[in-house]
């Protein structure tokens, strides 16, 4: 049985059957007969329920937000704006699929031959579906990691074996239901429920394709099961995400945006703001407008719209940060705001803003994952490039600047999948959602993200 906390209260929310081994193998089963039926289903068909899907959003969306909350602490408006999110994602899917499904005619043409005449010997790629693939997929934001997936992986016409994070086993649950009543039948998206082990058992099906979201630890797991089967594979892991804010940029109006981008969502995004780098000559002003502003941030019940802070989703995650406040403190780091626990209920921890701090701290290197950041003063570019660089990550980083010019050479220099200029935190769907290193491989959202769901199949076709 699976047992769903409330982390703000620590009450139990629901227990819930498991997925066992043979289960998994039926579910395999019924995708893998019914993947042919659906990858020739209509595209028109297929996208009229994405269509459905993204209406039956909007008509949930108090209760969908309300279960988000609950099971993951998640504050209330921050739930619902997640849930609004998908509306671009969904519409920006619907919009580039007819062209990424499209074959690509690339027939080779003497020079000054009639292109509109017929060619005795086409070359076309056309674009096919893996099959059965599997979405193992994160709790912090579980409606947009898995949509990422679910959706392009339906309209490219593959069947998928879902599983959500134990910690957002609710949310996924209503997903795959809102995604029947919408017309995506039963045996084409199927919820598989369970912890790491039903994860792990999920991948000896035999598989087209595996896309994880989650941690570099479980990730390196994942990818190696699918390398033994050779197997598509995309892995979105987490990021130790740095910003540097130069001294021709605003600080007051860098620090407003750093501090939404380290705290919003509780500090559990994959794209948090980790580390900032502040040059000297305008730190002081810089920290002054940051540490106001963390300090306005309500912590409290998710369920109260004037929350912006709520519980960490999982409990395990107040002693990782202990352990990495007292990493801190014990090398010379001067903690200015937070640093602790909350007595009481709930996985409470306190907004946490630390100085003094460098790259001998696990802070500044290891992924925190929760209301915590270190701010560390540098003395210009090169050297922020430098400490921007020196981490086993790689998915997002951002320079704040009033030089477009300056920006984007240090965007350039620095390893990352997505750079920002003036803002952090950012997702779009028309742009890839990809890390390095130790961040992922693979992209999901843009033309790239649907392209992921399928294989080429190269044709030479010669008339007779
Ligand atoms: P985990 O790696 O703990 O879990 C991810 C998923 O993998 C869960 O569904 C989990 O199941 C499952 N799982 C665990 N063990 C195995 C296994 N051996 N085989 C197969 N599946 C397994 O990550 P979290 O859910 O805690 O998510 C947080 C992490 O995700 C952070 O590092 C964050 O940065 C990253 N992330 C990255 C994103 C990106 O786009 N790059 C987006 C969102 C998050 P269960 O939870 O039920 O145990």
């Amino acid at each position: 049985m699976l047992t769903i906390l409330n982390p703000a209260t620590e009450e139990i929310l629901r227990s819930l059957p498991t997925d066992s081994p043979a289960s998994i193998q039926d579910k395999f089963a019924l995708a893998k007969a019914s993947q042919h039926r659906w990858a020739k289903t209509p595209l028109e068909e297929r996208k009229r329920a994405l269509q459905n899907f993204a209406q039956k959003l909007k008509d949930h969306e108090d209760t969908l937000a309300s279960t988000l909350s609950q099971e993951m602490g998640k504050p209330l408006s921050q739930a619902r704006n997640e849930l609004r999110g998908l509306q671009p994602r969904i519409a920006f899917f619907l919009e580039a699929i007819d062209s990424v499904l499209r074959e690509e005619d690339v027939t080779p043409r003497l020079p000054g031959e009639d292109a509109s005449a017929p060619a005795p010997l086409r070359e076309i790629i056309a674009y096919e579906p893996l099959g059965v693939i599997a979405d193992i997929s994160a709790w912090n934001y579980p409606w947009f990691v898995s949509t990422n997936v679910v959706i392009p992986a339906l309209l490219t016409g593959n069947t998928v074996l879902f599983k959500p994070s134990e910690y957002a086993t609710l949310s996924g649950l209503a997903m795959v239901d809102l995604f029947h009543q919408s017309g995506i039948p039963k045996d084409v998206l199927l919820p598989v429920i369970g912890g790491g082990s039903v994860g792990a058992a999920l991948l000896e099906q035999p598989l087209q394709g595996v896309f994880f979201t989650g941690s570099y630890a479980t990730g390196l797991k994942v990818a190696s099961a699918a390398a033994r089967r050779l197997i598509r594979c995309q892995v979105e892991l987490g990021g130790k995400d740095p910003a540097y804010v130069c001294e021709d940029a605003d600080p007051a109006a860098a620090a407003l945006s750093l501090a939404d981008g380290a705290f919003y969502n509780t500090g559990q995004s994959c794209c948090s703001v980790e580390r900032i780098y502040v040059h000297e000559a305008i730190f002081d002003r810089f920290l002054d407008t940051f540490l106001r502003e963390v300090a306005t941030f309500v912590v409290g019940d998710p369920a109260d719209p004037k929350t912006y802070i709520g519980p960490l989703a999982r409990k395990e995650q107040i002693a990782f940060l202990e352990a990495q406040v007292q990493d801190a403190l014990s090398k010379g780091a001067k903690l200015l705001l937070g640093g602790k626990r909350l007595d009481g209920k709930g996985f409470y921890f306190e907004p946490t803003v630390f100085t003094h701090v460098d790259h001998s701290m696990d802070l500044m290197k290891e992924e925190s994952f929760g209301p915590i950041i270190g701010i560390q003063k540098v003395s210009g570019d090169a050297e922020a490039i430098a400490l921007m660089n020196d981490t086993a990550y790689g998915l997002t980083a951002g320079v704040y600047t009033s030089d477009a010019a300056r920006a984007r050479k240090i965007l350039d220099l620095v390893s990352a999948g997505t750079g920002y200029w003036n803002c952090c935190d950012r997702v779009s769907p028309r742009l890839p959602w990809t890390g390095r290193q130790h961040s992922g491989l693979g992209s999901t959202l843009s033309h790239l993200g649907i392209r992921a769901f399928l294989q080429p199949k190269a044709l030479h076709l010669k008339r007779p």
